[in-house]
């Protein structure tokens, strides 16, 4: 079971409200039927983050590194880092941040 002050169902990127859904398989997170598996996923266009359940510091990872993906979109910052270079950015700002949160005790993963 998620625990869900640390995974909301609602969240707000930038002020803009996205809603967060969670799965049990990495197939069900890509909204597309058709793609590849995913461990996280986020449309800027339906305003949704999809995440997979995994043991907590691993799916929180996953959570900031799709919230990370939206500020940088909700900031313009995707307008001058390509996409390659973007996600390599994104995951080690994610791994950095949970360090951040997890070290100074600002989140308590239990
Ligand atoms: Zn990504």
């Amino acid at each position: 079971m998620r625990n869900k002050k640390l995974f909301p169902a609602k969240i707000k990127i930038c002020g803009i409200p996205y809603r967060v859904l969670y799965f049990q398989s990495v197939k069900a997170v890509n909204a597309n039927p058709e793609g590849e598996n995913l461990e996280g996923q986020i449309s800027f266009i339906n305003h949704e983050v999809r995440i997979h359940q995994q043991p907590v510091l691993a799916m929180y990872r996953v959570l900031l590194h799709e919230i990370i993906h939206g500020i940088a979109w909700e900031m313009g910052i995707t307008d001058y880092i390509s996409e390659e270079h973007g996600e390599k950015v994104t995951d080690n700002l994610a791994l950095g941040m949970l360090h951040f949160l997890r070290d100074n005790k600002v989140i308590d993963f239990g």
